[in-house]
């Protein structure tokens, strides 16, 4: 799914600068973590116990590092990212240095007004993520956070309607096997996107959510009802068919191909430091950036891990040419759910 931020010309550049960065050896896609404070309380992850007086130390600007690495894409997450006022001067300040760069955040959604939404738009953003793994009141309670889901779904078609691209980033994790695809429709019906993640323990290490060996079957099915999906609906889930293809490997502890993260994809934290994927320590500052060697690690399927080992195959680009459909235009025949 392009960004309704750029025409089908621009995939033209972004292949050019997506050579030339693969050719350079430089990141593809840079991550500017503004922040780590949160105001959820997920219970798989820890950010949101990050004292509130991190804040002082926090950059007031990624411009620097943006102009320095010229990526092709930028997303400024956390932490939640919509806690820094500043967003839109952090954003805009990065368009003027990277102009032409793919620039999304990813957010909990809970603070994610039209508003907010349109002046962070006018600041340069082409994609809002927005995290999303039930359709109903689980994901309050997942995330902490007293009618959310109902607030993402009110909000996202009122983006949609108004030319904002949005994805929702969905984590398939035991208890939502049977959400996956009516979050895809869902998606599908209010003209928005899904990016698809496996849930791992490697972030605060509560295995309450993993795949274990009983899932595994229905993980197949689904793997199966997804790549089905996707042959009939291009656009609407942004994963390589490969990506998808993978998980019941993964899962089963059968790829054993060292982790490529920190290649194609860097984090840069709230001070600066480089880290090269969310889950490992940061280690040195943007400045001195060299790259990071392949490691052995199996810890996560994130897609820096897993979209970076898949093959640039035809299918990538009718992924990136196909357009989720306007609301209330949906070319899959089953019924969305109801929110
Ligand atoms: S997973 Fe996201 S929303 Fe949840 S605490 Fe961590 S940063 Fe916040
Ligand atoms: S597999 Fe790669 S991306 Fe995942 S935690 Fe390990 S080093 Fe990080």
């Amino acid at each position: 799914m392009l960004s309704k931020r750029f025409k089908p010309w621009h995939l033209v550049p972004f292949a050019v600068r997506y050579a030339r960065l693969r050719l350079t050896r430089r990141p593809v896609l840079v991550h500017f973590e503004v922040t780590m404070r949160c105001n959820a309380r997920c219970d798989f992850c820890d950010y949101w116990k990050t004292d509130a007086a991190a804040r002082e130390t926090e950059l007031k600007s990624f411009a620097d590092a943006a102009r320095h690495f010229r990526p092709m894409m930028i997303t400024f997450t956390g932490g939640e990212p919509l806690l820094r006022a500043d967003l839109e001067q952090i954003v805009a300040e990065v368009n003027r240095a990277a102009p032409l760069t793919w620039m999304s955040v990813i957010t909990h959604g809970a603070m994610l007004s039209v508003a907010r939404a349109e002046s962070l738009w006018d600041a340069g953003m082409a994609q809002f993520c927005i995290s999303l793994d039930f359709l109903d009141e689980r994901h309050d309670e997942a995330r902490g956070i007293p009618g959310l889901a109902a607030k993402i779904l009110r909000t996202v078609p009122l983006l949609t309607a108004r030319g904002m691209t949005v994805r929702f980033n969905t984590v398939i994790k035991r208890e939502n096997l049977d959400d996956i695809l009516p979050i895809v429709r869902k998606a599908a019906a209010v003209g928005a996107g899904v990016n698809l993640s496996v849930y791992t323990d490697f972030k605060n290490g509560n295995a309450a959510h993993l795949l274990t060996a009983e899932y595994h079957a229905r993980v197949e099915t689904l793997v199966a009802e997804l790549l089905a999906y996707k042959r009939k609906n291009r656009g609407v889930i942004s994963n390589s068919d490969w990506y998808i293809a993978q998980l019941p490997a993964y899962l089963r502890n059968e790829m054993h191909e060292p982790c490529r993260s920190g290649e194609t994809t860097i984090h840069i934290d709230p001070v600066g430091m480089v880290r090269r994927c969310p889950d490992f320590p940061a280690d040195t500052h943007w400045s001195e950036y060299k790259g990071y060697a392949p490691i052995a690690c199996n810890a996560c399927y994130y897609a820096c891990r897993g979209e970076a080992q898949a093959p640039l195959t035809i299918s990538r680009f009718r992924d990136l040419a196909g357009s989720t459909a306007p609301a209330h235009g949906v070319a899959e025949t089953a019924p969305a759910p109801v929110a």
